[in-house]
């Protein structure tokens, strides 16, 4: 995971402050901001683009 991405996720966490599990990231392949983050079953959290189907974590 490029390190650019932790900033973002972090920075973004902070202006959203949202309890919705849509947050406004930016998709890594797209660009878009069109991302869902999504739970996965260990636990863990996972993102997917709502526009190209791009997923990361
Ligand atoms: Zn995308």
């Amino acid at each position: 995971m490029p390190a650019s991405i932790l900033v973002e996720v972090g920075h973004l966490h902070e202006a959203a402050s949202t309890r919705d599990t849509t947050v406004r990231l930016i998709c890594p392949s797209c660009g878009s901001v069109h991302v869902a983050q999504v739970l996965g079953d260990n636990g863990g959290v996972s993102y997917v683009c709502t526009a190209c189907g791009h997923s990361w974590s």
